[in-house]
């Protein structure tokens, strides 16, 4: 949490913090566990810059090449912000990727590991990575399956890849709470403290359940065209 200027100017930034608070009150929470990533995908720099303003430094990108469009220049104005990749990740962006963002939440196959391990190796820089857990074990959905989270686990800590937790979508149209659930007690199983999980119908639930980091898109922003 960035600073002490109000985000009662950004009336959407204000509920959610509120709702974000009341969750954790609720869970008996302390609030400064929970970060909240604004999903800033198919937004311009204009709509991106009043958050900025208003303090807000956390911010999410599901694509490499439209973060590449407009983040170098809005990081120069506010070098603090956390920058973090929410989308798949193509094995041949993840130098790009290294370079562009603070922290990963889509590794999801070996391949991947390795690219990253090299990737970072190559930077000199080491980015916290969530492993993204294909929850609902879903056909088309990204994401490892829940059975092979260990040797991914495993293959990681050898590259020296830093995964500080899980993270995982749903599937749409059901409840997500026995989803959430399931993510956390992977993620103690394994002895990972972060849990990214919860957008903007159901981050407080997934704060209930135990997540440090929510993806908040269109209730922040408004609904996306695209
Ligand atoms: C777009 C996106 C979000 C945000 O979704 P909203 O419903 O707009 O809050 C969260 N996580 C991921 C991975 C996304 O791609």
């Amino acid at each position: 949490m960035a600073d002490a200027t109000p985000d009662i100017a950004i009336p959407p930034l204000h509920q959610i913090t509120a709702k974000i608070a009341q969750a954790c009150k609720i869970a008996r929470r302390d609030p400064g566990e929970v970060d909240l990533i604004a999903v800033s995908k198919t937004r311009s720099a204009d709509e991106i810059r009043p958050l900025l303003n208003a303090g807000h430094r956390s911010f999410g990108e599901n694509r490499v090449q439209e973060a590449a469009g407009k983040w170098p220049e809005l990081r120069a104005a506010y070098p603090d912000i956390t920058l973090h990749l929410i989308g798949q990740l193509q094995t041949n962006k993840a130098d790009e990727a290294v370079a562009l963002f603070d922290c990963i939440h889509s590794l999801d196959r070996p391949s991947l590991v390795d690219a990253l391990a090299k990737a970072m190796q190559k930077a000199g820089r080491s980015l916290p990575c969530f492993i993204q857990v294909n929850i609902g074990e879903e056909e088309q959905k990204g994401g490892c399956a829940i059975a092979d989270l260990p040797a991914l686990l495993e293959q990681a800590r050898i590259a020296g890849v830093p995964v500080v937790g899980l993270m995982c979508i749903p599937p749409a149209d059901i409840e997500p709470a026995p989803f959430f659930a399931l993510l956390a007690e992977l993620a103690a199983r394994n002895g990972l403290a972060q849990l990214s999980m919860g957008m903007s119908d159901d981050f407080e639930t997934a704060i209930l359940l135990g997540a440090t980091n929510v993806r908040v898109g269109t209730a922040l922003f408004g609904a996306r065209n695209g």
